[in-house]
């Protein structure tokens, strides 16, 4: 395998720093940058005495000067609390920071695949979701800021590829879940784990039929990799989560019992906009990746449940308010 560099943005966050563990271990020179906005060092902590591996702060809406062969583009808050603290700089993070990547993708002939999400749907009326599907998305309301965002940037990732021939990859990620989420971070499954592991009430939204899809990360790493040095010819977007359902309930009862926790489900107000149901159509990513999830919820939340009873909770600063 031809050893390259490779920048990771957003590298110390949760998805991120797995692709950089990957990357390092494969023996690629990563540089991995970061604002620590909803992340912290810990995270790739393990990997500042490899000599590949180079951590530098940095903005991503602000340009950067690099020279690379591959550019994994992962900054952005990924949970609704985080990037509805501050909508715009959201919304600056995905646009700006994809115009960045972009025209550093332009200037190297690098390749760079883009951490799109299943939010480009809204509150999908297809079902599952396909990757012609194109989506119902409340351009107005509190969700925005990241859907928008997040569809511009696949914009500019297509425009610069047909204009400009910048050799482009996105994936349109579906809930993941795994060890490395920030504890405060407000996702369901963080939330619900740390609730559970404290005995304390768990937050349902809504009546908790509202559904989605859970994929391991480690599960979801392996296709991005797969995604990024697959043919030129299938740039995507494509599909990445796991395929079975479950309602908020489901997962909450299952957390509960997994923990063999005392806490009692507490109904809260249900989010604006948040999505009805949520389930991904991979059979892009089964014929051209030959991929597909392994890891059942249960094993997946099991290891996560392990990280958590691990963690100092003091350690970890609540990145906003909202979780
Ligand atoms: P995360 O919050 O743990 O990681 C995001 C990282 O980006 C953090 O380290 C954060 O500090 C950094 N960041 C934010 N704004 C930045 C900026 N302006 N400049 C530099 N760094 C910045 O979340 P995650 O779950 O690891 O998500 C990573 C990517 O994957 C995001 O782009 C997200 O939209 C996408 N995604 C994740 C999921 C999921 O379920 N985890 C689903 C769909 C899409
Ligand atoms: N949710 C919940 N309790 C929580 C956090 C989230 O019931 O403490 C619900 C939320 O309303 C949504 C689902 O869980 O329906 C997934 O929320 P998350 O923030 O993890 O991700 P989303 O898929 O909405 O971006």
């Amino acid at each position: 395998m031809k050893l390259r560099r490779i920048l990771v943005t957003g590298g110390a966050g949760f998805l991120g720093s797995h692709i950089c563990d990957r990357l390092v271990n494969e023996g690629h020179d990563v540089i991995c940058v970061d604002n620590f906005f909803t992340s912290q060092k810990s995270n790739v902590a393990h990997l500042l005495g490899r000599p590949n591996f180079e951590l530098v702060r940095h903005d991503v809406t602000h340009p950067l000067w690099l020279e690379v062969d591959e550019i994994y583009n992962a900054a952005c808050p990924a949970a609704p609390g985080h990037y509805q603290y501050n909508p715009i700089k959201t919304m600056k993070t995905s646009v700006m920071g994809a115009i960045n990547v972009l025209g550093m993708a332009k200037r190297c002939r690098a390749k760079v695949l883009q951490f799109s999400t299943s939010e480009v749907y809204g509150d999908p009326t297809e079902h599952p979701q396909r990757e012609t599907y194109r989506g119902n998305v409340n351009p107005i309301g509190p969700r925005a800021c990241y859907d928008e965002g997040k569809r511009a940037a696949e914009t500019l990732f297509f425009d610069y590829h047909r204009s400009n021939r910048v050799n482009i990859r996105v994936v349109r990620i579906f809930n993941t879940y795994g060890p490395r989420m920030h504890p405060f971070d407000g996702r369901v499954v963080s939330n619900f784990i740390r609730q559970a592991l404290h005995n304390e009430d768990i937050t349902l939204y809504g009546d908790g039929t509202q559904s989605r899809s859970f994929c391991f990360v480690d599960d979801l790493v392996d296709g991005i990799i797969r995604m990024m040095n697959g043919p030129d010819t299938f740039v995507g977007p494509v599909n990445l989560g796991n395929p079975v359902e479950y309602s908020m309930k489901e997962l909450a009862e299952q957390i509960i019992s997994l923990t063999n926790s005392k806490s009692r489900i507490t109904f809260k107000p249900m989010p604006e906009d948040d999505p009805r149901q949520r389930q991904p159509d991979i059979t892009l990513a089964r014929r051209h990746l030959g991929w597909e999830p392994r890891i059942a919820l249960k094993d997946g939340l099991s290891r996560t449940i392990d990280y958590f009873s691990k963690l100092n909770l003091d350690h970890f600063r609540p990145p906003t308010p909202n979780f």
